[in-house]
């Protein structure tokens, strides 16, 4: 398996540190709002990941956090608390919030067969393990206390910006929000451990600790949950491209601060899904959702193979022609596997495992999905290969693509709704005396084995073997 590295800038060969034992860290989302399609472009990259690393013959764990407290709207502890400040605005509690959102993020995924990952916990419910990894930061002068909260102490550190290579100047560019000076801080890169003072409406969840009542920063908890659930050594740590500085940036300093020793070996993060004027956003007013797209007649499996036709670490801009090219392109797929009935033909073993190889080759490099849907056409279009060798390797392909390929009702579905529009298509053709155009609606259907049958009611169809 070959995948790039964010920490080396190179492709690597994946060596796991147990054998074939994988520990996977996902930063989750902060469920202050519905997900847009942007997030999940990257929680569709990461089911890819741990999906492939399954499909080659790895044991995954994998731990996602879920942000109910912390999160600041300027990534660098500036800002309100996106928690508290959605809360206000809709009258609710913060935990309200955040279990009408998570649910909502859980639906979302279940939508985009994107696997909920073995272990996910909420930040609020590991606050006695940042307490326990801030204290330690302290006693060793890795971090201090200055106008109430805790800070972490960049400037004890050789080389902060490990992931980037960065000055600070020019990564603030690709934060989020407007930055403001924070005047307890005592190097401009230093970040909040533990509040206990906020500068902004009072935030509603508090814990006690050893510094007063307070709450953590956002990077903490995901030191905090991974270094819980996964241990000392982390193999894979996934996120999109806007949490490498300073998000990931900061987990590193201060994990590697807590455990003496190197953190995590691969860090591992997908490209933005942009619209026409730039990066889609939770800020940027009407959000372009899962449930938006199917109010539209998009299907969610539509936007998983939308993302899956380019590399993950691309951008990927999405318009409303993209989604219905990939709309038509997911309709004609099923309707190509449609046709293949199994038989009472043998399994050819020896194709069986050369197209495997070619997917193996493909999705292990990397994670080259684009390249892995052409094998995919391949076997489709092979007449070398009988029904039933080509019905086993699209099941093994869909253990990653995750596209339904061989589900009943989607199939069916899916037909239904592109034999009814070529029968609109054929009716309004009549009707204006287009008899040729009629006919060659007829007559395409009929060659993707599809008769239709012209009744007193109307037309109706029916499914023939080729
Ligand atoms: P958040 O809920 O804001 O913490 O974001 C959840 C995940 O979505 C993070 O890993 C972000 O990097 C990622 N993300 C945010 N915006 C986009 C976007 N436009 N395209 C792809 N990923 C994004
Ligand atoms: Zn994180």
């Amino acid at each position: 398996m070959k995948l790039y590295n964010t920490l080396t800038r190179k492709v690597e060969e994946f060596i796991p540190n147990d054998g074939n034992n994988v520990k996977m860290y996902t930063c989750g989302p902060t469920v202050y709002h519905d997900a847009h399609i942007g997030n999940l472009r990257c929680y569709i990259f990461e089911d890819v990941l741990e999906k492939t690393l399954n499909y080659l013959g790895y044991h995954v764990t994998r731990c996602m956090n879920i942000t109910d407290v912390g999160h600041l709207s300027g990534d660098s502890d500036t800002g309100e608390d996106k928690m508290v400040k959605s809360a206000i605005e809709q009258k609710k509690s913060v935990l309200e919030i955040a279990d009408y959102y998570t649910d909502l993020f859980k639906k979302d995924c279940q939508k985009l067969n994107i696997k909920w990952p073995a272990i996910v916990s909420k930040a609020t419910d590991n606050i006695a393990e940042y307490i326990k990894i801030i204290q330690n930061l302290l006693d060793k002068d890795l971090a201090y206390q200055s106008g109430g909260n805790v800070y972490f102490d960049t400037s004890k550190l050789t080389n902060y910006y490990v992931l980037t290579n960065h000055n600070e100047e020019d990564i603030q560019v690709g934060v989020r929000e407007s930055v403001e000076e924070d005047k307890n801080k005592k190097n401009k890169t230093d970040f909040v451990l533990w509040f206990t003072k906020s500068k902004f409406e009072d935030q509603a969840l508090k814990w006690d600790s050893p510094w007063g009542l307070g709450y953590p920063g956002w990077h903490i908890e995901c030191s905090g949950i991974s270094i819980k659930y996964l241990g000392e050594y982390l193999d894979i740590h996934c996120g999109g491209i806007d949490n490498i500085f300073p998000h990931h940036t900061n987990e590193i300093a201060q994990s590697e601060g807590y455990l003496n020793h190197k953190w995590c070996n691969y860090w591992c993060h997908s490209e933005h899904l942009n619209d026409l004027t730039g990066k889609m956003s939770k800020s940027k007013g009407q959000t372009l959702t899962i449930s938006l797209l199917e109010s539209q007649g998009i299907k969610p499996l539509v936007y998983r193979l939308f993302c899956l036709s380019s590399h993950y670490r691309k951008t990927l801009v999405y318009t409303e022609e993209a989604i219905n090219q990939a709309k038509k392109q997911y309709e004609k797929l099923l309707r190509k596997v449609k046709s293949i009935k199994k038989d009472d033909s043998v399994i050819q073993n020896d194709l069986f495992l050369k197209y495997q190889e070619e997917y193996k080759e493909s999705i292990g490099n990397d994670l080259n999905t684009s390249s892995a849907l052409t094998v995919l056409y391949d076997v489709l279009k092979d007449d070398n290969l009988n029904n039933n060798t080509k019905l086993s390797l699209i099941e093994d392909f869909d253990k990653v693509l995750s596209l339904d390929l061989l589900k009943e009702e989607d199939i069916a579905d899916s037909l239904k709704e592109y034999i009814m529009e070529k029968i609109n298509l054929r009716k309004q053709a009549k009707e204006n005396k287009n008899y040729d155009v009629a006919d060659e609606i007829r007559d395409e259907l009929l060659k993707e084995g599809i008769k239709l049958i012209d009744t007193k009611e109307g037309t109706t169809y029916e499914i023939i073997d080729k």
